[in-house]
């Protein structure tokens, strides 16, 4: 029997996504062969590799004069691959400083040109977004970096702020295919495909044909992201398993009603849960309430020996990796498109019945 999984990435998947992968994974269709054991040169992967893409510019949006890109090495490899491509005009770049993430990103940026801090929660822990009127865009930057939705400590920018003419740069990682995505803003996005994609080992970058002209041209061939576009992500072996299992999970967001459909949902269980920590006395929502993500939740009890014992009693009923990051403890229920909204009501269940018990 399956659990409820409520982690950050590798996240959940849902459950008829597996069920096909698992026929594939012995021969996809009449092949004879696994997915993984066919040629991202043979027809049948051609096939599910552009089906991919499609899905991908259906399912976002994506307009005309973007590259759609799939690639490895994690949102992580974004961050220095970012700078690499764009930063080559004034060589400067903001970065909006949201979490531990974006703080990353900026450190990578440092390495290629000069970064501005444009506004930052550091003062304040994290728990919460910049106000607009605490932004200071450089309207000569090349681009300014945003980091939609903070996975740990569970913020997420309730609109993308006004950049003037400046593209954003936005690690979408957590929150991609939850909402629509503003690309009159928007110059470049990316996001790991393993919170609420698919499975790790493909990395999404959605980017603007002219923002990507501008690279040096001594950047190495995997860096640069005109080689990519050029040879459609098949510049070298794409992660052909994890590119089929995107393109299910894809087709089955499609099934469910689109991106349309998923911002309800994530809706609905992220409001019942916030109204849930709001209600009961016993716990308390550790972001600001303007600026809750509706992918991760993150909450405290008011004890650690509390919330031990919380995440063991909801480890008895099948729901799993509800402890937050290390770096900052207490719960945290990641509320990814692929998980049931009977996950979440189990989880209040369980919040009603602790609260009631410890008075
Ligand atoms: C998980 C995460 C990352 C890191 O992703 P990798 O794919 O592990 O490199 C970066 N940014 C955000 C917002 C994330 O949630």
């Amino acid at each position: 029997m399956r659990v409820f999984n409520f982690s950050a990435g590798p996240a959940t998947l849902p459950e008829a996504v597996l069920e096909e992968a698992r026929q594939s994974l012995l021969s996809y269709g009449s092949s004879g062969r696994s997915v993984m054991e066919l040629s991202h040169r043979s027809p049948e992967y051609d096939e599910i590799h552009r089906h991919g893409i499609d899905r991908l510019r259906r399912l976002l949006a994506v307009p005309e004069n973007f590259e759609i890109l799939l690639l490895q090495g994690g949102a992580s490899l974004q961050f220095a691959m970012v700078p690499a491509n764009l930063m080559h005009g004034s060589g400067r770049a903001d970065y909006v400083l949201t979490g531990t993430w974006s703080r990353k990103a900026a450190a990578e940026a440092r390495k290629v040109g000069e970064v501005r801090i444009a506004g930052s929660g550091e003062g304040d822990d994290f728990r919460r977004i910049p106000r607009p009127q605490e932004l200071d865009f450089d309207a000569s930057a090349d681009f300014v970096h945003l980091t939609s939705n903070n996975t740990i400590c569970g913020t997420q920018w309730r609109d993308l702020p006004e950049t003037a003419s400046v593209p954003a740069v936005v690690d979408m990682s957590s929150d991609i295919l939850s909402r629509p995505i503003p690309w009159e803003r928007v110059g470049l996005a990316y996001a790991g495909a393993q919170k609420n994609l698919g499975p790790a080992g493909v990395t999404l970058v959605i980017v603007r044909r002219d923002l990507m002209a501008g690279a040096p041209d001594d950047l190495p061939a995997m860096l640069d992201y005109r080689v990519h576009a050029a040879k459609g992500s098949l510049y070298n072996t794409p992660p052909t398993w994890s590119i089929y299992m995107l393109g299910l999970a894809c087709r089955w967001v499609e099934e469910q009603g689109g991106l349309a459909a998923m911002e309800a949902a994530s809706l609905q269980r992220s409001r019942a849960l916030y109204e849930a920590i709001d209600r009961l006395p016993a716990f308390r929502g550790t972001a600001e309430v303007d600026s809750r993500s509706r992918m991760n939740v993150t909450f405290r009890l008011a004890t650690e020996e509390l919330e031990a014992e919380f995440l063991r009693r909801a480890g008895e009923r099948r729901m799993t990796n509800l402890k937050g990051h290390r770096s900052v403890g207490g719960i945290r229920a990641s509320l990814y498109n692929a998980l049931p909204m009977a996950a979440v009501e189990a989880l209040i269940e369980l919040m009603e019945e602790f609260a009631r018990e410890s008075g």
